[in-house]
């Protein structure tokens, strides 16, 4: 066999231990050649009389991410061309030929008559569970790096080599459909636990475990392979299947509002798989395997929430000329809301922190932020005392400012006051060291501006965080005037070394993601003031991709909050930049009703404090007009929330805020969850093009007004047919 990516050798006992390590590549990848290795390995097992069957590892940290995703895409330029050469027909059988070869070779395996085990160490996902899925043993370290699971939905894709239709036999219907529509990793007890894999050991062990199986006569055969075989749940058409169907049905509908063709995929495979036999069932999933390849929502999901944030978070606009910064301690000024999540998320890097604020008591505060979630951890079973006792140890509480001498970056979250702001910037510098970096996480104030309290004003930077700090993805970046590349560098090493997605934008009001989300908000706003009924708001907000609803999301965010933007707007901008009917509404709830949201448990809802929340019948007075439901065009109102958005996008990149599309898109889907299915702000314009797109604004913005009037950038682009990515190709900025 000649084999460039594994390597194979046989035992006294008859047992092949085929070892998984790719050259010049840190993780194994699914890819052609692979895939043709191991096609090898599997007749060379089976041709060889001695061998009694084969246990697959890998020789690197972890097993495998799975597939190449640039193979994937291989397959759609490929038919792309045939379409052009060959016509329809064929271009559809090449398709569909090429996008099954995985599932055909892995089936291959399960049914050579051998047995095959995985000893799986670190992360084993996707298509590499999948082979381990086809594997007839499965044992899996007690690493606590190790994870399994199928992710694929996550990027508008699914398990498409066999992964639906193997779950979907190894557990109960239910929980299979979970478990595929989620696509969350498991830890090893958790997937024992779901009937995953069979045995878990130290790593030292589990190949050894692995081929003792095959020694002990480990039967070649997959459970649904033998005679007596039956589906966990039982037959689909039983009343046991019509308790699970018909909930499954509603459970995705709410979940995705049909937006997300792989989740619908998911439930054709399981449903139309646990009918047939398993290599018809095995045929069907590539079917629809191969039409969700194609789909338009699995293109742009690939490219934002896989190709481009990868490049993100490893550094795309990282200065290439400053050496790779270590971080090793950092001060966070202001242990308040913010502050305090900064600090544990940072302490939960590994990272020392110290938390400063006005006293000893405020400090000590701050810090109890991460004794408490760090037990909530812990109550859930993702975490030990010890990790809690170490997180805390590396957390310095004082209000004394000495304590920021050896940080090498201090992020500032204090008041959004200047003047508290410009006091504890100076205060900090006194004791900074002479090359560490000043970043502050002001929302509102220019960076340039708040640089002029540091005396060397090439080392300050904005890092702004999203609330809550420790779920939120994203961080945006903000360049001052004179911010230099060393602090660029450093800001990024530090967003990395926390685990989060960075953006990089220039100064201007807003930054990006509060701009794009403001709009949205406004426009539920607005459409309460027309009269639309305000569950329609949120339920259409949610049929055009958003997570929650325009209202629900204000009173998350604070109404008082948005009070005080508008105020704020109308003194720095003047009256004209504030859209009246949006003041009125936030005066009404605000001013007169003191909801501020739920963090005083009223303001577009009401949160009862044993029931779910509810939309405040009061909304209904603020209403002049109340337009009949029936007569709302739906479409439009899903336009009208995306359009706007994606519009404020464009013009941030027409300012020159934003210059890289991928940081647009990835900052919108993980800021402020802009329908994922599109791809993302800019990625949604790109999809139904530039032309389509100037003309839905102009629509919109001839019936409901100028905020609809499309950006000059699109209205150029669409003149000469141009697209975001096209004309704004990624990497350009860097
Ligand atoms: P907060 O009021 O919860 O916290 C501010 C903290 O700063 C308080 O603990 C206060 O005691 C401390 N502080 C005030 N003056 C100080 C001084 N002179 N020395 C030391 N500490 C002092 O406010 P927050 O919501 O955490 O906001 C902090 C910053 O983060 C603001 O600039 C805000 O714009 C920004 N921000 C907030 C959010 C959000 O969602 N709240 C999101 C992104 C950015």
């Amino acid at each position: 066999m000649n084999l460039q990516n594994f390597k194979f050798e046989t035992d006294s006992d008859g047992v092949a231990l085929l070892t998984w390590d790719m050259r010049d590549r840190s993780m194994n990848v699914i890819t052609l050649e692979v895939m043709a290795e191991l096609e090898q390995v599997v007749d060379a097992v089976v041709a060889d009389a001695a061998i009694k069957g084969c246990v697959i590892a890998s020789g690197k940290e972890s097993f495998s991410g799975g597939a190449d995703l640039t193979m994937l895409e291989g397959f759609s330029r490929q038919f792309a061309q045939m379409l052009k050469t060959d016509g329809e027909e064929k271009a559809n059988q090449a398709f569909f030929d090429g996008s099954r070869k995985l599932s055909q070779l892995y089936r291959k395996l399960e049914t050579c008559g051998k047995p095959f085990a995985a000893a799986i160490n670190g992360v084993c996902l996707g298509g590499a569970f999948e082979l381990a899925l086809a594997c007839h043993y499965r044992v899996v370290s007690d690493n606590e790096k190790t994870r399994v699971g199928l992710p694929e939905v996550k990027i508008g894709l699914f398990p498409g080599a066999g992964g639906t239709t193997r779950v979907s036999r190894l557990m109960q219907t239910g929980d299979a459909l979970q478990m595929l529509f989620k696509g969350d990793q498991m830890r090893p007890q958790q997937a024992k636990t779901m009937g995953l894999v069979h045995e878990i050991a130290p790593v030292a062990d589990i190949v050894a475990k692995a081929k003792a199986w095959i020694v002990a006569g480990g039967k070649g055969v997959a459970p649904w392979d033998a005679k007596d075989w039956r589906p966990p749940s039982g037959r689909v058409y039983s009343p046991a299947g019509m308790m699970t169907w018909p909930a499954a049905n509603a459970i995705y509908r709410r979940e995705t509002m049909d937006n997300y063709p792989a989740v619908k995929a998911i439930l054709h495979c399981v449903y139309e798989g646990l009918q047939l036999p398993m290599d018809l069932a095995l045929r069907v999933e590539s079917r629809w395997f191969a039409k969700i390849l194609r789909s338009k929502e699995a293109a742009a999901m690939i490219r934002s929430l896989f190709v481009s944030m990868g490049d993100l978070n490893k550094g795309a606009r990282r200065p290439k000329n400053v050496p790779p910064s270590k971080i090793k301690k950092v001060g966070v000024l202001g242990a308040g809301f913010m502050g305090a999540s900064i600090g544990y998320v940072t302490a939960g890097a590994g990272v020392e922190v110290v938390l400063i604020d006005r006293d000893q008591a405020a400090a000590d505060k701050g810090k109890q932020l991460s004794h408490k979630l760090m037990t909530e951890q812990i109550n859930r079973g993702r975490a030990r005392t010890a990790d809690r006792d170490a997180l805390l140890a590396r957390i310095t509480a004082t209000p004394d400012y000495a304590a920021l001498a050896d940080c090498d970056l201090i992020v500032e979250a204090v008041f959004e006051d200047r003047a508290v702001k410009a006091d504890v910037t100076k205060k900090a510098e006194a004791f900074m060291r002479s090359d560490a970096i000043f970043a502050s996480n002001t929302s509102t104030l220019p960076i340039t501006s708040l640089a002029e309290n540091f005396s060397r004003q090439d080392d300050f930077i904005g890092i702004h965080f999203f609330s809550p700090v420790e779920r939120m993805m994203l961080v945006e970046v903000i360049l001052g005037k004179k911010t230099g590349d060393r602090a660029l560098a450093m800001a990024l090493d530090f967003v990395r070394a926390i685990r989060k997605t960075p953006i990089v934008v220039n100064d201007t009001r807003g930054f990006y993601a509060n701009r794009c989300v403001l709009n949205y908000i406004r426009e539920g706003h607005i459409m309460l003031d027309e009269g639309v009924p305000p569950a329609m708001i949120e339920t259409t907000a949610r049929m055009a991709g958003m997570p929650v609803g325009p209202l629900s999301l204000n009173d998350e965010v604070g109404v008082d909050l948005g009070w005080k933007i508008v105020q704020a707007t109308k003194n720095d901008l003047g009256a004209a930049a504030v859209d009246p009917r949006e003041e009125r509404i936030l005066d009404a709830l605000y001013n007169k009703n003191q909801r501020m949201g739920r963090k005083n448990g009223k303001g577009f809802y009401d949160y009862p404090e044993k029931a779910p929340k509810k939309l405040w019948p009061g909304l209904a007075d603020l209403q002049s007009v109340k337009l009949d439901p029936d007569t709302l065009d739906v479409e439009e109102l899903k336009q009208r929330f995306l359009t706007t958005q994606a519009n404020e996008a464009a013009r941030t990149v027409e300012e020159g805020v934003v210059t890289d599309p991928r940081e647009a898109d990835v900052g919108s889907i993980l800021g402020f969850g802009f329908a994922p299915c599109t791809g993302g702000t800019l990625s949604y314009i790109d999809g139904m093009g530039a032309k389509a797109f100037v003309a839905q604004c102009e629509r919109l913005a001839a019936k409901y007004g100028p905020r609809f009037t499309p950006c000059k950038l699109v209205v150029e682009m669409a003149e000469k047919g141009e697209t975001f990515y096209g004309r704004f190709a990624p990497g350009k900025a860097a």
